[in-house]
């Protein structure tokens, strides 16, 4: 079972480094949740969430100020993001080694989630050896997962563009089965950033004139991919791929 794309760009690390201790820098500066902008009792939330990576854990992680009673109730539909995505049926090693052992753990511990999976199990055509076979896949909590999706994306936007309001913003998630062309467009047109090599690979494509409108696009374990985009309420849709005149290119990707 191995992962049909190939997203590796790893020759990159030195200028997520450096970008990194920048926004690191700039997220101590932020002291209130970044959901509903408490300033009691702050904890820090992971993004994307911490079970998604498994040990040892990479040392650039990126984390966002988040209250206590926020982060306590986000734990199912990280759970249900985690369950999700290693159970897709192309993820890489690691996405097989968190479904081994923390996605069916997850399921041991709560019969509801085991009856909600066995009833979200599908079959999909996979090329093994030269013939069509099929595996299980899991279509799990749609509603949990968009919106792990859309915090991830509220907290990636505090993280890496702070003077940016995300709070009030149309979000819609789309969900995508990568193809070696999409990847290799991506690479071309949107600034890339991963955490944990193949657990989380992201692009992103911000509008220049407005940073509120942009597309974020993410590929766990190498196999499942989801588009975010987002927008001011009441605005055009935005267009991937720089179609759309206000999506900057890599190369006017400011604010890294
Ligand atoms: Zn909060």
């Amino acid at each position: 079972m191995e992962s049909g794309v190939s997203a590796k760009r790893d020759d990159l690390s030195g200028d997520f480094e450096r970008d990194d201790r920048q926004h690191r820098h700039a997220m101590k500066r932020i002291r209130k949740c970044y959901l509903c902008g408490s300033t009691e009792n702050l904890t820090r939330d992971h993004i994307p969430p911490l079970c998604m990576f498994r040990p040892p854990l990479p040392a650039n992680l990126i984390t966002v100020p988040c209250c206590h009673l926020c982060n306590q109730s986000l734990k199912l539909d990280d759970e249900a993001l985690m369950i999700f995505a290693s159970g897709h049926h192309a993820v890489s090693k690691d996405g097989m080694w968190i479904w081994k052992n923390k996605a069916l753990s997850s399921l041991c511990r709560s019969p509801k989630l085991r009856a909600n999976v066995r009833k979200a199990l599908f079959e999909v055509p996979v090329l093994e050896n030269q013939k069509i076979t099929t595996r299980s896949a899991v279509t799990l909590a749609v509603s949990r997962v968009e919106r792990v999706l859309i915090r991830m994306t509220k907290g990636l936007m505090l993280h890496f563009y702070p003077d940016v309001s995300y709070l009030d913003l149309t979000y819609e998630v789309e969900m995508v089965l990568p193809t070696q062309e999409i990847v290799d467009g991506l690479y071309q047109t949107f600034c890339y950033d991963e955490r944990g090599g193949g657990t989380f690979r992201f692009w992103r494509g911000l509008a220049a004139e407005d940073r509120r409108e942009g597309v974020w696009v993410y590929v766990f374990f190498d196999g499942m991919a989801f588009y975010v985009r987002h927008e001011p309420k009441g605005g055009e849709p935005a267009a991937l791929f720089g179609a759309h005149s206000g999506v900057s290119s890599r190369g006017s990707c400011v604010g890294r």
